[in-house]
């Protein structure tokens, strides 16, 4: 019977363990928490977004997206929704996004733990691994209480991010020492800082606004939703979704901007008609009042300050031209960004082993045969939505079934 070797019991480890298992292989995880799947308890916000109906290549970043495209192919959508349909999983649906009827995450976890127990995959958590190396034609890992021997071993050890559920990056070295090379890893899905005293007024601001991220004063991404307004700086979805951009050229050292247009709805002659309208009613309002409705509050006097206009000054005293620049400033507010809120607070990291040394069909690395990998160790993240988790599950899924199937090592 053919012998796996899994490093990391999270979402891609326990699925390369049911996929092996399935296979016929005599599986072992060894997992250094107390217990597997930690990271799978906090994941949307408790309730586990674990897919997305929309799927593409367009949803995942990296040195090489179209990796994926292979992994996603043999097991995606639909493999994916089946698979947890049949550990029990019943779907709910929200703009794409799947999340278990439960509104738990701890039922996804439990799904697969139940399926690992059903298949008899040993899992051994608490254990330190001390080294894991090529053994003949398969692999040896030590931990303090025990050895484990193998003819393949795949590593789903994680990134960097959010290193208290067990992903600190503790494994990277037996992977290095195997020969293997890894861009750089950054936080990625991760909050961005920013040293502007009017942020601090605003903190707590919550509003529809388009995030525009500017590198060397260039602009690299773009997204829209809801931006959140902090004490340290921005975050939301949208600021997660351009922050592994902002993370690459923080290490580089580059110049890094986000534009905000706060009236992402409305056109800048949109917003200057508008505001021309709201400034010159002659109705007694105030010029905050006249705002009233446009913008959040809290937003207001800070819009209006940076516009020199005094929040209790007559609306209909502003000039024109200074209406001019309240419209060009509040659809192109201008953020010095200095760094990410770091791993502790990112949902992913980018980076990791490089692409061009697996082969994309099984996930087997193209240096060292019987030598697999899976999830987030590898170079490749996902947007916000579940793309993360469905990686995760894809090619952990393709590694654990390649790997109990086509390796041709000792038996
Ligand atoms: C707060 C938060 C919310 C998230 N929400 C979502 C979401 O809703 N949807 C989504 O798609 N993605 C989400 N993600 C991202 C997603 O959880 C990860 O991308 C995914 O879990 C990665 O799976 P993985 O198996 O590669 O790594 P991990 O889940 O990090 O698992 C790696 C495992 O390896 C173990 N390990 C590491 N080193 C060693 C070692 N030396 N020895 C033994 N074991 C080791 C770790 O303890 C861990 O159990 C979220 C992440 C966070 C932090």
């Amino acid at each position: 019977m053919k012998k796996i070797l899994i490093i990391g019991g999270g979402a891609s480890g326990m699925t390369a363990a049911i996929a092996a298992a399935r296979a016929g292989a005599s599986v072992t995880v060894l997992e250094h928490m107390d217990r597997v799947g930690k990271k799978i308890l906090s994941t949307g916000n408790g309730k586990c977004n674990y897919m997305n109906r929309k799927q593409g290549v367009r949803f995942y970043r990296g040195g090489n997206p179209a990796f994926v495209q292979p992994v996603l192919r043999q097991f995606g959508f639909s493999e994916t929704a089946a698979f947890f349909r049949e550990l029990g999983i019943y779907p709910r649906e929200r703009n794409g996004c799947f999340y278990p009827a439960s509104g738990q995450a701890s039922s996804v976890l439990d799904a697969l733990r139940m399926e690992l127990r059903r298949l008899k995959v040993q899992v051994l958590t608490g254990c330190e691994i001390t080294a894991v190396k090529r053994n003949g034609n398969g692999f040896l890992a030590k931990t303090g209480k025990t050895a484990v021997r193998a003819d393949c071993c795949i590593f789903a050890c994680g990134g960097l991010a959010f290193p208290k559920s067990g992903s600190d990056g503790s494994a990277f070295p037996f992977i290095r020492q195997m020969g293997h090379t890894f861009v750089e890893v950054v936080p990625a899905l991760v909050q961005l800082k920013a040293g502007q005293a009017f942020l601090k007024a605003a903190a707590g601001v919550r509003t529809d606004a388009s995030v525009k991220l500017y590198v060397e004063r260039q602009m690299v991404c773009e997204d829209r939703g809801e931006v959140q307004l902090t004490e340290f700086g921005i975050s939301g979805i949208p600021v997660f979704q351009v922050s592994r951009y902002a993370a690459k050229a923080f290490l580089d050292k580059k110049h890094v901007q986000a534009a905000l247009d706060f009236v992402p709805f409305l056109s800048g002659e949109e917003l200057q008609r508008e505001l021309t309208g709201r400034f010159g009613r002659r109705d007694g309002k105030t010029a905050e009042e006249a705002l009233n409705g446009l913008f959040s509050k809290k937003l207001i006097p800070i819009l209006l300050k940076q516009n020199g206009i005094l929040p209790k000054e007559p609306a209909a005293a502003v000039s024109e031209r200074t209406l001019k620049e309240l419209c060009r400033y509040a659809k192109n507010v201008r953020v010095e960004l200095s760094d990410t809120k770091g791993f502790a607070a990112a949902q992913v990291s980018a980076g990791g082993v490089d692409t061009g040394e697996i082969h994309a069909e099984t996930m087997e690395s193209a240096l060292v045969p019987g030598l697999y990998f899976a999830g987030e160790v590898v170079d490749v993240d996902g947007m916000c939505g579940g793309y993360n988790l469905q990686w995760a599950w894809s090619s952990g899924y393709v590694a654990g079934m390649h790997a109990a199937m086509n390796h041709s090592g000792s038996k």
